[in-house]
């Protein structure tokens, strides 16, 4: 199991006899609220006092300190920006006003900060925390604290949180907010998407990020823009023109609206700001056609936080707390995330890294500013300059009409349940696969479609849309196929001249593949390079720590749970709510965390009746002392036979005694539905790319091997299937080890209450 940070049980041990105080400031940032009140949760069950500053730093110049209790912070979660404020202090930019700052902790007894913040924020806490013991000293020379005092908090003990629509942190992969403020900006640009295609029409639209262009990248990525401008790559002389032969050469390719992306920090390379403005003119002038402009501004600060801003700024406000209670030293860390993981770096370097990148772009090196915001960051950048090569799109289009013999043809399709974002794994494998001279081919309904030979040649205009639309164009199917199934697939494989084949799906298509690899000795055909590109809403997979569509069911369970919270305010309820995942409990653990469930029940940590005792004990002892008036637990659909949905309810019903009323939610397949979150989208296009890169190399190489691609703290990842496939259950259908199964610890420390 990935560790956390610092264990609960470490941190429970030291809080007691400590005080926290944390504040937002800076601009604001969904998922600030979730951070926020794991910060204060944690203390609270660490036995340390919480306190919340308002109004950011100025809340410390001004005494703005308050006791933060446990139901200070309740109901904040599905919240947007952040309930105690945040401010651009201007006084906090001065020594004095950080002398008043230092003045109004200590004499609270306070030296633990955790700031929720931007660069700005970071920094000023950075300046704060170097000049405590002198900030100190002057206070007791001027007689407002006693020597005792200042000996009692020698030093500043802090944590940093980037709280940052823009993901701006050189050193961590994501920020708080920039994955709402994607959705926001998805959102818009699947709706500019419709209308411009319905009018053949050209849109500019603009996108926040200030010096980074993380935002417009990933936009372009998964809302498909045709042209990009970012402050990472100032674009060279003339490319006004460039931009328009693109827009064209798109439509001739069979795109049906051009959009460009424009993110607010970007030059040209004199430095001079490119507008959304002169964008537009560009694209009357060139095309001899209107374009319109769409300014996203605020909106992409605003709405609720996605399932990801919660459960991540859950985690990180957790680790961020307990660093504080526990290490006395150091220099202060910022915590972030690499992949799926918590990482901390060091404020200073982090922030200074940060800052070079501006003065990379100044002098020059645009690789090096693009390399510098991470591998993610960089390889959305390539990705995207190679579907939206005109050059590329041309030469696709062109043989697909001539489809000349000789080409070698990779295979794609779906296997096993389905998960939103297979059809963007397909269109860019298709896309690129094209752009790289193969000739494509889809097969229809997974294995079983195969061994029926329905293989068809897909072209650039027939995954034309495809990356917004939920469900799978191809077909998909649970049925894995065994060994007396291969002779029919091996005939497939070879009178549909498949020279390499791409499976995007679960579990189906992980044991699909690997059967083919092992039979492959009696069916020669089958020795072909195959790839397996994890895609389930239940996150089951080997070597990969997300799976593509896990991301959208985790959003459609917290928005489930949402509603029920709501439905329920009303009146005194508990809810048990199960989620889909078979035998994996991620979407449960994750959905729960996100959603603030006070109890979870999971297939693998066991659901047994002296614990189902326990909890109703403390379920009955919270509503009658703790002023409860809401319970949410929330069950994956195999945590246990016999404890099943209804049986629990009935238990949480019988321990009622008037106290409240129970209800059941099945949340079903809507978690297999609707459009894929971006982040489902981007994980896809990276995976699609690495699947086939990986299938290019080997036809090149003439190697056969299986292989998996997954994504983890390091990026994208290739893997061979056989060493994947050893790193599972096999009885449950799971990997051995799960990453997030440790953030179950974090539920009894965030969400309930001891
Ligand atoms: P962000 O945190 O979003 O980057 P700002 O750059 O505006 O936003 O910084 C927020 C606040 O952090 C500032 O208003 C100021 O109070 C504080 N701050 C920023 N830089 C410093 C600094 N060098 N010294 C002290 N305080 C700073």
């Amino acid at each position: 199991m990935w560790p956390l940070l610092i264990a609960p049980d470490q941190a429970r041990l030291q809080g007691a006899g400590k005080s926290v105080a944390v504040l937002t400031s800076g601009g604001d940032a969904q998922g600030m609220n979730a951070a926020l009140r794991a910060v204060v949760r944690t203390a609270i069950s660490c036995s340390a006092q919480a306190y919340a500053v308002s109004e950011g730093f100025q809340g410390l110049i001004d005494g703005a300190i308050e006791p933060m209790p446990w139901d200070g912070v309740s109901g904040i979660l599905d919240r947007g920006g952040t309930v105690i404020g945040t401010f651009r202090s201007k006084d906090f930019l001065t020594r004095a006003g950080r002398l008043e700052a230092a003045f109004n902790l200590v004499s609270r007894g306070i030296d633990r900060l955790v700031v929720v913040g931007g660069d700005g924020s970071l920094t000023g806490l950075d300046v704060f925390a170097g000049e405590w013991p002198g900030l100190l000293e002057e206070l007791e020379r001027a007689g407002r604290l006693t020597a005792r005092q200042r000996s009692d908090h020698p030093r500043l003990v802090f944590a940093g949180l980037v709280g940052s629509i823009d993901n701006d942190l050189v050193g961590a992969d994501m920020t708080i907010g920039a994955d709402s403020a994607l959705h926001r900006i998805q959102d818009a640009l699947d709706c500019v998407s419709s209308t411009a295609a319905s009018h053949q029409r050209a849109f500019v639209v603009e996108v926040m990020g200030r010096d980074c262009g993380y935002l417009a990248v990933m936009a372009a990525l998964c809302g498909g823009g045709d042209w990009l401008l970012i402050p990472e790559h100032p674009p060279a002389e003339g490319w006004q023109d460039e931009m328009c032969q693109r827009l064209r050469q798109g439509r001739q390719a069979g795109r049906k609206d051009s959009i460009v992306i424009l993110a607010e920090g970007a030059t040209d390379r004199q430095g001079r700001p490119i507008t959304a403005a002169q964008v537009r003119q560009a694209i009357e002038d060139g095309l001899d056609e209107e374009a319109r402009v769409t300014i996203l501004g605020h909106v992409q600060r605003g709405g609720t936080p996605s399932a990801y801003d919660r459960w991540a700024s859950t985690w990180l406000g957790y680790s961020a707390a307990s660093h504080v209670l526990t290490c006395d030293d150091g220099p202060g860390p910022v915590f972030g995330f690499r992949g799926h993981q918590v990482v901390a770096v060091p404020l200073v370097e982090a922030v200074a890294a940060t800052r070079r990148v501006p003065k990379l772009v100044a002098a020059g090196d645009y690789a090096g500013a693009v390399a510098s915001r991470g591998a993610d960051f960089a390889t959305a950048w390539r990705i995207f300059n190679h579907i939206s090569d005109p050059d590329a799109a041309q030469s696709a289009a062109a043989l697909d009409d001539q489809a000349p013999a000789g080409r070698r043809r990779i295979g794609v399709m779906h296997a096993g349940g389905l998960a939103p974002g297979m059809n963007t794994a397909a269109k860019t494998v298709v896309r690129l696969g094209l752009a790289a001279g193969f000739e494509m081919v889809g097969v229809e309904d997974g294995f079983a479609g195969l061994a029926a030979g329905a293989v068809k040649p897909l072209t650039w205009k027939d995954v034309d849309g495809w990356s917004q639309e939920g469900g799978a164009v191809l077909g998909t199917r649970r049925w894995a196929p065994g060994v007396a199934d291969l002779y029919a697939i091996g005939r497939a494989v070879e009178e549909g001249g498949l020279d390499a084949l791409i499976v995007i799906g679960g579990w189906t298509a992980y044991q699909g593949v690997a059967l083919m690899e092992r039979e492959r000795e009696r069916y020669p055909s089958l020795r072909i390079p195959m790839v397996c590109l994890p895609a389930t809403i239940d996150n089951n997979l080997p070597a990969t720590q997300m799976a593509v569509g896990a991301d959208t069911a985790l959003n459609v369970i917290v928005d489930a749970i949402d509603k029920i919270r709501s439905s329920a305010s009303a009146s005194q309820r508990c809810f048990v709510a199960e989620t889909m995942g078979r035998d994996c409990g991620f979407l449960a653990l994750m959905g729960g965390l996100a959603g603030g469930a006070e109890q979870i029940y999971l297939n693998e940590t066991g659901v047994t009746l002296d614990q189902i005792q326990a909890d109703l004990a403390w379920l009955t002892h919270s509503f009658d002392h703790q002023n409860r008036s809401f319970f949410l637990a929330v069950r994956n659909e195999q945590a246990n036979v016999n404890f099943t949905t209804e049986v629990l309810s009935h238990l949480i019903d019988e321990a009622a005694q008037g106290r409240y009323d129970t209800r059941t939610m099945r949340l079903g397949h809507i978690q297999q539905g609707g459009s894929p979150t971006p982040a489902d989208r981007v994980l896809a296009t990276q995976l699609s790319e690495r699947a086939l890169r990986t299938v290019v190399d080997q036809l090149a190489d003439h190697s056969t091997a299986c292989h998996c691609v997954g994504s983890d703290a390091d990026g994208v990842q290739v893997t061979e299937l056989a060493q994947a496939m050893r790193q599972i259950d096999p009885d449950h259908q799971r990997p051995a080890q799960q990453w997030w199964l440790g953030l179950g610890d974090l539920v009894g420390m965030v969400n309930r209450r001891s």
